[in-house]
């Protein structure tokens, strides 16, 4: 099925371009404003409205008249297509039962926006560095605007359809909108969020605890012994080369136990869920030192040493990165969000705490007396990060493989989700 995504990226625009986005901004504002009154007028005297091809014909007659020739400097694409804006919110404004009610005339600076919608005149020059050596900014081509620099903060997939250039707080954006092929397995729509955690390598929000890698605990001893006896023997002699060959066979023997269960694992979860939430390990592992942080008081600080920190740390990576793979290949995806005070923040109350975990596994909200696991919490919070991150990237709701993400959302309020994915006695007070 082919879906729609939209990525936002900020314009770094050059004086001059800026001056030029200001100046199409007005001519397509003009136009809304000019054809706007037109219908308004019609309305007034009781003559049915135009509708877009007529208007469309009026623009084409301001364009070459004297009086507001000015028109033609700008794009003729982005004036056509505030004419459709238009006329679509006049026949939606005419509906009683509509909230946003009928058009209002634009005013200077306010929802300041620019629709290009021919995926031809729109070129991505995604380029990194230049002919120097340089890194420089890839840059977007805008008819008339010229090549634009952005700040690309991800890779951009599919085919792109059309951009539209916005001005909110002193800034200019791009949002690129893209097709793409994108299968959702829809006979298991599911989605879910993992924490991944210390003790148990990943709880899901439905409170599974996982733990493939507790197999590989038994090797930690092991471990530990044959190097006390490498330490013992000479260095370089036959019998420490032999010993340290014996420690290489043994990690090498963990690296695939560990592998081999987190292919089962991954494959598991991959059948039961379209869309998996985890944190985002790159940023994870900079807010989690060993000795802790504000975010997480000493929470790894025992379990972060040794062989144990390694079968974690590479049981983490390597979890995610079969993770992504496996749901890619079965049209499902994987989404990554900040993890920032997942552990600390009440599903309920939103109230965001240290003193909410007064001990590692428990959770105890100091402001409503919500509590539950820990971990679970954690999940939880990865959980409605990923959604709002899922609707943030433009989900196309009116699309079916979409759809059902959105009606699963409507159709739970955060407490009603709750209840289900902890049940309702979850919701007592201590
Ligand atoms: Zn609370």
């Amino acid at each position: 099925m082919v879906i729609r995504k939209a990525y936002r990226f900020r314009l770094e625009p050059d004086e001059a371009q800026q001056a030029l986005l200001h100046q199409f901004c007005g001519q397509a504002r003009f136009v809304w404003n000019k054809a706007l009154e037109l219908q308004k007028r019609r309305l007034d005297g009781g003559v049915p409205l135009l509708r877009y091809g007529d208007l469309a014909k009026y623009l084409t007659l301001w364009r070459s008249s004297e009086e507001y020739g000015f028109l033609r400097q700008g794009p003729v694409h982005t004036q056509q297509q505030a004419l459709k804006r238009l006329d679509q919110a006049i026949w939606e404004g005419l509906d009683r039962n509509n909230p946003k009610g009928f058009p209002a005339f634009r005013k200077r600076g306010v929802h300041d926006s620019l629709r290009y919608p021919d995926p031809n005149q729109i070129k991505l020059d995604l380029r990194v560095w230049d002919e120097a050596g340089r890194r420089r900014l890839p840059k977007i081509f805008l008819p008339k605007v010229g090549r634009v620099k952005f700040r690309k903060t991800r890779e951009i997939e599919g085919m792109v359809k059309n951009a539209t250039v916005t001005r909110r707080a002193g800034h200019w954006y791009v949002s690129i909108q893209v097709e793409v092929e994108q299968e959702l397995p829809l006979s298991k729509l599911s989605i879910t969020a993992l924490d991944l955690g210390v003790k148990h390598l990943a709880t899901l929000v439905d409170g599974t605890r996982i733990d493939p890698l507790f197999p590989l605990r038994r090797f930690e001893e092991k471990l530990v012994w044959e190097q006390r006896k490498l330490s013992r023997k000479k260095r370089f002699s036959r019998n420490w080369y032999q010993q340290k060959r014996r420690i290489t066979r043994l990690h090498e023997h963990i690296a695939n136990v560990r592998y081999d269960l987190l292919q089962k694992l991954t494959t598991r979860l991959c059948k039961n869920h379209a869309v998996i939430v985890v944190e985002d390990l790159k940023v994870r592992s900079m807010t989690r030192s060993a000795r802790g942080t504000v975010d997480e008081p000493g929470r790894n600080v025992r379990a972060k040493s040794g062989l144990n920190k390694s079968i974690l740390d590479q049981g983490w990576g390597m979890l995610v990165e079969m993770l992504r793979y496996k749901l890619s290949w079965r049209g499902g995806m994987l989404v990554k969000v900040a993890p920032h005070h997942t552990s600390q923040r009440c599903p309920r109350c939103g109230h965001t705490d240290p003193d909410n975990r007064p001990d590692q596994p428990t959770f105890r909200c100091v402001e409503c007396g919500f509590s539950a696991h820990a971990d679970q919490v954690g999940a939880y919070n990865i959980l409605s990060r990923g959604m709002e991150k899922l609707r943030d990237e433009g989900w196309d709701t009116a699309d079916a493989s979409a759809g059902w993400l959105e009606g699963w959302l409507s159709s739970h309020s955060p407490d009603r989700l709750f209840a289900e994915i902890f049940g309702e006695s979850c919701f007592g007070r201590i």
